[in-house]
């Protein structure tokens, strides 16, 4: 087959994996920026161009499209599956993924647990949206943060009313959510592929932080999910309409908590802390779909 990972690194761990796991099993595989791609739109010929020629004859895109390129980076995988290449990522679930208010809002309709959550356009109200989910400590969060930044933990009502303050002076759109401490500054990520976990891991965050991202120095572990954990990420990937995806969870007393789902998950983390290949089950997926 001819595969092609779109992504606009290809040191990454994760590209280098995939390259790696695609070329084990007989493929041709081609690394693209999606940014250095021009989208041909005209009367039922989509076509896309790359360094001045037409890519053609193209069996399946992985794509590897990180938070600041969704806009441009979608519209590729969109042309792609215009042109009927197989995609490990729909270009919609992608952009659903990408907004943390609309992907809760889909999980909680399939039913799934997830810490209280409150998205506010009146600025005046601070005091109740505070309030409704338990008073501080709360965390606020950036719709469109990614790697734990644009997450902040609020300890007092007074330091919440103040973040949410600058923040909606900014016009950041932000999300105010309970804080879930029986967690401990840890998370669990299951890593689902076609409607399996092939690995899980639990992270915890580095001495006094209370965000587990390995990007905020947290460090990772191996761990074996509950029935429970397994099915609520089962649940999530299937919501989303995600074949491939981690699911981040909060361990609580209420029992797991969906905290987002992420269609462009690393691999380092996950192939590093459960020693699996998961790059080759990324591989055979497509095998399977193509
Ligand atoms: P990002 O997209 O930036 O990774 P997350 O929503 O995943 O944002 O939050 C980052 C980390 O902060 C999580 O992995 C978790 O460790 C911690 N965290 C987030 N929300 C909560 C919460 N409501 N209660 C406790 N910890 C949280
Ligand atoms: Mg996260």
């Amino acid at each position: 087959m001819n595969i092609v990972i779109l992504s606009r690194n290809p040191h990454l761990y994760s590209t280098q994996r995939l390259v790696e796991a695609a070329v084990q099993r007989k493929h041709h595989v081609e690394i693209i920026d999606p940014l250095k791609c021009e989208i041909i739109i005209e009367k039922k010929n989509p076509a896309i161009l790359y360094k001045g020629k037409h890519i053609e004859n193209i069996d399946a895109i992985i794509p590897r499209i990180g938070a600041s390129v969704t806009f441009y980076g979608t519209a590729v995988v969109r042309q792609f599956e215009m042109m009927k290449v197989f995609s490990t990522v729909e270009s919609q679930a992608l952009v659903r993924s990408r907004d943390k208010l609309r992907s809760l809002q889909v999980l909680s309709r399939a039913g799934l647990g997830m810490p209280k959550t409150v998205f506010s356009n009146y600025t005046k109200d601070v005091a109740e949206i505070i309030n409704y989910v338990g008073g501080a400590p709360l965390v606020i969060k950036l719709l469109e943060g990614t790697q734990g930044l644009g997450v902040v933990l609020a300890e007092t009502n007074n330091a919440a009313e103040s973040v949410l303050e600058a923040f909606n002076g900014l016009q950041a759109r932000v999300i105010v959510q309970e804080f879930i401490k029986e967690s401990k500054g840890a998370d669990i990520r299951a890593f689902v592929v076609d409607g399996n976990v092939v690995g899980a891991m639990k992270r915890q965050g580095k001495v006094g932080e209370f965000r587990s991202n390995l990007h905020r120095g947290g460090s990772a572990t191996i761990i074996q999910l509950s029935d429970e954990e397994e099915n609520a990420a089962l649940k999530a990937a299937k919501a989303l309409g995600l074949g491939i995806c981690g699911v981040d969870m909060l361990q609580s007393a209420r029992g797991p908590l969906i905290l987002e789902v992420n269609s462009s998950p690393g691999l380092e983390g996950i192939e590093l802390a459960t020693k699996k290949d998961i790059a080759k089950s990324i591989i055979r997926y497509i095998e399977r779909n193509v």
